[in-house]
């Protein structure tokens, strides 16, 4: 089955494949980054420590998994 927008790529801060749309690092506006590293980033930005951000990720990915779970 052919599905358009489900390409992996590989980010290259994580080292891990991600499928979808990739967010931009900040640190050059042009690099594609995982979804989650993008989030990483902003809350860092945010001044977010590190706990924090793994905290936000896990309720983001909790929600994630639970709208999947809908459809
Ligand atoms: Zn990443």
């Amino acid at each position: 089955m052919r599905s358009g927008n489900k390409t992996a790529a590989v980010c290259p801060i994580c080292g891990r494949e991600y499928y979808g749309h990739p967010a931009l690092s900040r640190t050059d506006s042009e690099t594609p980054i995982c979804p989650d590293c993008g989030i990483r980033q902003a809350l860092t930005d945010a001044g977010f420590a590190a706990a924090e951000q793994e905290a936000v990720l896990e309720v983001i990915h909790r929600h994630n998994a639970m709208a999947r779970m809908d459809k």
